[in-house]
């Protein structure tokens, strides 16, 4: 690879020493040089660069999401931004029609607040499609609603009791309403026909083109199967990717032993067939579910529901054990941990395993991080957890008023997504997107961590404005922050000379704008390694 010199804008490098410069000089996808110096470190053929004066920044790294069922959710009824049930209703009734032979009809990502408590009706699906079944899945990934045709179809009437770890919302007679949670979900799997491999592979490819276009060069795929291994491994092996993926091996609390093999095997096929694009290094553990399904493990019972501690997935003994034999195998642990009891087993996990296996670098993840008990902060410093967050989640949006706040409290509220407490307390932090989830754009979460405030700039003093970030620090979360979680060697994930030349050009220098703003700047294009992955 020639050389490339980056020049005509501005240039935020990530190096808290010196953060601005004029022009980039990048050799053999590395950072050569950087500010006026760098024009005369090129050689005579070098390809030129024209930001436009724009700003070019480190490529973004998005530490916790899920690129293939992004990617597949494409292919379904599209649901996301609809603001009724009616406008739900109609776009599954238009998507019907439109694939008369489709024998079942799967959307992802409605909105769970438009419905009373997230409990959605079979009869509003009935209503327009009642010849097959409706299978929507809501855009936090643990809740489905479902037609009655779905629900004869997996035979769950008035009789089919609750799964472990998951939930039949039923009316006063004990008939199923229509929304399933958690672990309930799963009896639908006979009705929903699994997509081919062809079909992933496409679903995957078409999802990394649109991190990419998002100024994404790395992304942690936060829930893999050996399904999404071969998707994953399939698509390298056909050629060089716009991103880099690290697999979260997914171990559930009932069968982890049996596991090791799917992990060992996962880990070595993906270094043998990854052509250094896919690693396959991390586990991941759910601690605990969401507490807008009241499925998050609490500490203190449920304001709204004083019988429930919500549902942990692991025995707290249990969960030690296995974070600890994934470690001694050399394996990085990933805890999704939402709810305070969660986040606490989570780290007392971590301390077992560093007391049982010893001292090493493991930079163990939780990931969403949502509530943290105070007395919890300092652990993540000390034990060097990272602590991952999805910060376009820290605003007080209909979410947050009408399911989190009434199952937490005041109190509790505020102490959720404690970007800036665990920041001063010496902890590293790490963003992500958990895409599909809500919006892939870093730039999005970047505003959102600054400002703590929703679209409509409420409230207008953010809210639990102690946490917000400035621009640099939610920039360096997205950046620096993931590399570290990533374990990529120093400097990745700034512009400075050695560092692996991943970056993207921003429209507008992001600190010249007021920080709402940020979230609407485009993208221009994006580099890894030196090689243009994405140019608008
Ligand atoms: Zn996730």
């Amino acid at each position: 690879m020639g050389d490339v010199l980056f020049r005509g804008g501005s240039v935020w490098t990530g190096n808290p020493e010196e953060p601005r410069a004029g022009a980039v000089a990048v050799r053999d996808g590395r950072v050569l040089a950087v500010g006026d110096h760098a024009p005369d470190a090129v050689g005579p053929g070098a390809a030129t660069v024209d930001l436009a004066g724009g700003c070019l920044v480190p490529a973004f790294r998005d530490g916790h999401v899920h690129p293939l069922h992004a990617g597949l959710q494409l292919s379904g009824v599209p649901l996301v931004g609809a603001t009724t049930i009616a406008e739900l209703t109609t776009r599954v009734a238009d998507f019907a029609r439109a694939h008369p032979d489709l024998p079942v009809v799967v959307g992802k990502g409605y909105d769970p607040t438009l419905a009373p408590g997230g409990c959605f009706d079979a009869a509003d699906l009935d209503a327009v499609v009642a010849d097959r079944p409706v299978v929507l899945t809501a855009s936090d990934g643990h809740v489905m609603w479902v037609n009655s045709r779905a629900l004869a179809a997996a035979r769950i009437g008035a009789a089919t009791p609750d799964p472990p770890r998951g939930a039949i919302v039923r009316r006063p007679d004990g008939s199923p309403m229509g929304t399933l949670l958690e672990a309930a979900r799963e009896l639908m799997a006979p009705v929903v026909p699994p997509p081919t491999a062809a079909d992933r592979r496409e679903a995957l490819r078409r999802a990394l083109d649109e991190m990419a276009a998002a100024g994404l060069v790395w992304g942690l795929e936060a829930w893999c199967g050996p399904d999404e291994v071969e998707a994953w491994l399939g698509l390298a092996e056909a050629g060089p990717l716009p991103l880099r993926g690290e697999l979260a091996l997914l171990v559930r609390p009932d069968r982890w032993r049996e596991q090791r093999e799917f992990l060992l095997d996962a880990r070595r096929e993906a270094a043998r067939r990854g052509g250094g694009q896919v690693r396959a290094t991390t586990v991941k553990f759910f601690a605990d579910g969401i507490i807008e399904a009241g499925t998050g493990a609490l500490l203190d019972p449920y304001t709204d529901d004083p019988h429930s501690h919500g549902l942990p997935n692991w025995e707290a003994g249990e969960l030690a054990e296995a974070v600890a034999a994934v470690d001694a195998e050399g394996f990085q642990a990933h805890l999704h941990a939402i709810g305070d009891a969660a986040v606490r087993a989570a780290l007392d996990a971590v301390a077992a395993t560093a007391a049982r296996n010893g001292p090493r670098d493991r930079r163990p993840v939780t990931a969403h991080t949502q509530l943290v008990h105070p007395d919890d902060l300092p652990r993540f410093a000390q034990l060097g957890v990272v602590a991952n967050f999805e910060p376009l989640w820290a605003q007080r949006n209909g979410v947050m008023t009408q399911l989190t706040e009434p199952r937490l409290g005041p109190e509790r509220s505020a102490w959720q997504y404690p970007m800036g407490a665990l920041l001063r307390s010496g902890s590293l932090i790490s963003f992500g997107s958990d895409w599909p989830v809500s919006s892939v754009v870093p730039l999005e979460g970047i505003a959102v961590a600054v400002t703590r405030q929703t679209a409509d700039g409420e409230p207008p003093e953010g809210w639990t404005p102690d946490q917000r970030l400035t621009l640099e620090q939610a920039l360096a979360a997205y950046t620096t922050g993931t590399a570290h979680q990533a374990f990529e060697e120093p400097g990745t994930g700034t512009l400075v000379p050695g560092a692996r030349a991943d970056a993207c050009l921003l429209a507008t220098d992001p600190a010249t704008v007021e920080p709402p703003a940020v979230a609407g700047i485009p993208v221009l294009g994006t580099w890894l390694a030196g090689r243009e992955v994405f140019r608008a």
